[in-house]
């Protein structure tokens, strides 16, 4: 009795050489990205309002 697996992709189930057929991989890397993207997004309206924060006390500085 063969033993012998058949390689197929973990989301699809489609015959694929690696665990996740390169659909299915591009699918997920799109996902990723999106939410890296939103993520990074987040951290610059953060940092641009830190930026001002820093500007803002800069300034006060300045004045005494
Ligand atoms: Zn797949």
């Amino acid at each position: 009795m063969m033993t012998e697996k058949k390689k197929v992709c973990m989301i699809c189930g489609k015959p694929s050489e690696t665990s996740i057929c390169e659909s299915c991989k591009a699918h997920i890397q799109g996902e990723a990205a999106g939410e890296k993207q939103k993520a990074e997004k987040q951290v610059l309206v953060g940092s641009e309002v830190e930026k001002d924060r820093r500007v803002k006390s800069q300034m006060e500085k300045k004045e005494k």
